[in-house]
């Protein structure tokens, strides 16, 4: 990547204080990919950088790229704050846990036009409605879209087409649905409205997502085997899972 100061618009998926006053930020940025950069004196009241470097928004941003992978903010002005999304809690769980997803999945200064409409998507998305169904569609649409996609349309193991009301399984060493002959042990039990939901989200224009409809009990389950995927992927479950979990929740849940 070339060095020098450089224009992008960019998504703050996190930002944290680092030194005296200063953000330590992690963008997801149009031009480059994901990219940690320090913005200087954010945490002074007279920093004029202020207001385009808060979480969970869009800038136009100015950077600086020296020999470090830190990068430095320069200039950076919101374009976009998703209000309604801070105005609820809801909303500032599931973007928080949308934006710890891309920072654990994606790569570190790999642009990419596709993944970086999708994450702004997602924003969009949950900003108009912070449902489970939605959070869930955008996670199968991520996983998918960087080659994580499981197979569901047959078992695994046997290849075999499932008979309608055979019990049906997650494997996750191996990558997809097998039937009740292929099981092992530690293979997650997932039911037919939950895999049929699964597809569906994968084969959708994600802005879309929200018109599906499921039933509570189906989008709960496929959420615990879509985590358990991919924290099978990332290596841990994410942290702000287990936040929505100790309060018990969703609203919608
Ligand atoms: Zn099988």
């Amino acid at each position: 990547m070339s060095k020098g100061l450089y224009t992008t618009e960019a998504l703050i998926l996190r930002c944290r204080r680092y030194r005296e006053a200063d953000g330590l930020l992690v963008l997801l940025t149009r031009e480059r990919g994901k990219v940690n950069a320090v913005a200087k004196g954010i945490f002074k009241p007279s920093s004029s950088l202020r207001g385009g470097v808060q979480t969970f928004t869009l800038s136009a941003m100015q950077l600086y790229a020296g020999k470090s992978n830190l990068h430095t903010v320069t200039q950076s002005q919101c374009q976009e704050a998703f209000l309604t999304l801070r105005e609820q809690l809801d909303g500032m769980l599931t973007a928080a846990c949308w934006a710890e997803l891309l920072e654990a999945l994606l790569p570190e200064e790999e642009a990419d036009e596709a993944l970086f409409a999708l994450a702004l998507t997602g924003f969009y998305a949950l900003a108009v409605k912070a449902a489970p169904l939605i959070r869930r569609g955008l996670e199968v649409q991520l996983m998918n879209a960087l080659g994580y996609e499981p197979v569901l349309d047959g078992c695994v193991e046997c290849q075999r087409r499932f008979l309608e009301d055979a019990p049906v399984f997650f494997s996750l060493n191996r990558g997809g649905l097998v039937c009740g002959r292929c099981r092992q042990s530690g293979d997650l039990p997932v039911g037919g409205e939950a895999v049929a939901l699964w597809r569906m989200l994968g084969k959708m224009d994600c802005g879309k997502v929200g018109r599906i409809k499921g039933r509570p009990f189906a989008i709960k389950q496929l959420g615990s085997v879509v985590e358990a995927w991919i924290a099978a992927q990332v290596g841990r479950p994410m942290r702000s899972w287990g936040v929505i979990k100790t309060m018990g929740g969703l609203s919608d849940d």
